[in-house]
């Protein structure tokens, strides 16, 4: 395994974190109710990840029953709490919650302190305003911070370029877990930032929001060999002296050989990668109508995120990355301000966008030409009736205690 220094943090971490995200009924409220499946299934990956020596486990209060999965497994591995680091993430929206969620964390994680606590989603600005106003959360982690409770205070964020920037400039942050990869590098000026700043970089599912790796298409595929599409990716990111880490949500014991083997040292690899670089750079050079992901587009009266669906629309052209574009496209429209932005059909060719766009693009044309490749109803009414059942699970468990 592979150690590097997390930023001003000065904690050495491996390079692959275990994040904590997919474990066996995972999701499946409520969250303190444990099946036997689930716990095993955490027990037997986190030994694993940390027989190849993984030393950071990464979960967050959001992801249901997987702070209380990780109590269990690592209670019951008898790991010494010296042979880990452990980053848990929230969103408590006043002072107060802070210190009530954090206790509560504490106790569903079996351990008395944490190595890393994220403020969990400064996504848009008031969200950002909302973390950081005086008295407020990160002001009470910071005071967490100093009675010893939480070593490090940093954010993670789905954020547009200009927010994170700002997060990153409050400098109330030692840590940031932000979206960077191969297929996404609109946030190299935050990674940058960042690594100026010395403040960690920690790189959220590179292998599934960074494009679907563990699938790629067959041009994907027969681009990257001798490698696989993860390995490319992840040597690509871990190229950026700044990034520290790289998230992977290993929840198969088949999954360790596949995201280890971005650390191979094998000659192969080196000597290959610049040539695939290149050919994956010419491909996407020669897309007809390449959007740039400038941004300057913005902001659209119909809500459209213009930039990310015409990624979604480069990303097709250049390597027929379907399945990934039908992935996160029929995201719009469900996630909130995780992912935020309407389907590209609600665009209205009012024209708006036409004069601010540098390649003189035709974005209503290119627009409603990726919504009909990749709009797909069925993968749309599935993420609504998801969204569904967890507005009826936060609507019930306000009344039904052991719903929580
Ligand atoms: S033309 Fe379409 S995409 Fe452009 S600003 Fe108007 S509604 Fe938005
Ligand atoms: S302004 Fe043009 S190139 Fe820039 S993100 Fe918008 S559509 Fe793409």
């Amino acid at each position: 395994m592979e150690y590097r220094r997390f930023g001003r943090t000065n904690e050495k971490i491996s390079v692959i974190t275990l994040g904590g995200m997919r474990f066996k009924h995972g999701w499946n409220p409520p969250r303190s109710h444990l099946p036997k499946e689930s716990i095993q299934n955490c027990i037997e990956i986190t030994r694993q990840a940390l027989g190849v020596g993984i030393n950071h486990i990464e979960t967050a209060h959001g992801y249901m029953k997987s702070e209380n999965l990780f109590g269990v497994a690592l209670k019951e591995l008898g790991t010494p709490r010296d042979q880990f680091k452990m980053m848990t993430k929230g969103a408590p929206m006043t002072g107060d919650e802070t210190r009530a969620l954090v206790e509560e964390q504490l106790k569903s994680l079996k351990i008395d302190y944490l190595d890393f606590y994220g403020w969990h989603g400064i996504n848009n600005k008031e969200r950002l305003q909302a973390a950081t106003k005086p008295g407020g959360p990160v002001e009470v982690l910071h005071r967490l911070r100093e009675e010893g409770v939480i070593r490090h205070v940093g954010f993670s964020t789905h954020a547009p370029l200009d927010i994170i920037l700002q997060a990153l400039n409050t400098d109330l942050f030692s840590f940031v877990n932000l979206h960077y990869y191969y297929f996404f590098q609109r946030n190299l000026e935050a990674v940058r930032l960042a690594g100026k700043k010395d403040i960690g970089v920690f790189i959220i599912s590179p292998n599934e929001k960074g494009g679907m790796l563990w699938k790629p298409s067959g041009i994907v595929k027969g681009t990257c060999e001798p490698m696989s599409a993860i390995q490319f990716n992840g040597r690509f990111c871990l190229g950026h002296p700044e990034i520290t880490t790289l998230s992977m949500g290993m929840h198969e014991p088949d999954h360790f050989p596949q995201n280890l083997s971005v650390l191979s040292k094998e000659k192969i690899y080196a000597d290959n990668e610049p040539e695939i670089r290149r050919e994956m750079d010419q491909r996407l050079a020669e897309v007809k109508g390449l959007c740039t992901l400038c941004s300057e587009c913005l902001p659209c009266p119909e809500e459209i995120n213009i930039p990310e669906v015409l990624r979604f629309r480069n990303l097709l052209n250049a390597y027929e990355m379907e399945d990934y574009g039908k992935f996160r496209y029929n995201m719009f429209e469900g996630e909130g301000h995780w992912f935020p932005g309407n389907f590209a059909s609600k665009c209205t060719e009012c024209g708006d966008c036409l004069p601010r766009c540098p390649e003189k693009l035709e974005i209503p044309r290119l627009l409603f030409e990726t919504h009909r490749r990749l709009f797909d109803r069925k993968a749309w009414l599935k993420s609504k009736s998801f969204e569904f059942a967890a507005s009826c699970y936060k609507f019930f468990k306000r009344f039904v205690p052991w719903m929580s």
